[in-house]
């Protein structure tokens, strides 16, 4: 049995991500800053996909929000 309650959380589709598009500039992903919490960070660096830390995440929706290539999901957990 489970105690764990009901979670939903950003999941990042790497299919349709891609840094360069969003900031051809610097590679820097909008959805970074947009998260408030930041649990969504690119760990490999400018240019790279980011990745979120799904535990930490509260599923507000601002990273989806600010993502302009509809990369980002929400993926519900529990009942
Ligand atoms: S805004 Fe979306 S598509 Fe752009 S780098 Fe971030 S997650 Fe990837
Ligand atoms: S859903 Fe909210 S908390 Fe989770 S990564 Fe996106 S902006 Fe951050």
């Amino acid at each position: 049995m489970s105690l764990q309650s009901k979670k939903s959380f950003a999941t990042i589709d790497y299919e349709r991500c891609d840094p360069k598009t969003c900031d051809p500039d610097k590679g820097l992903c909008p959805a970074v800053p947009a998260c408030e919490h930041k649990v969504i960070k690119q760990l490999d660096g400018p240019f790279e996909a980011p990745m979120v830390f799904q535990d930490m995440c509260m599923g507000c929706w601002d990273c989806i929000e600010a993502c302009p290539l509809d990369a980002i999901g929400m993926k519900h957990l529990g009942a």
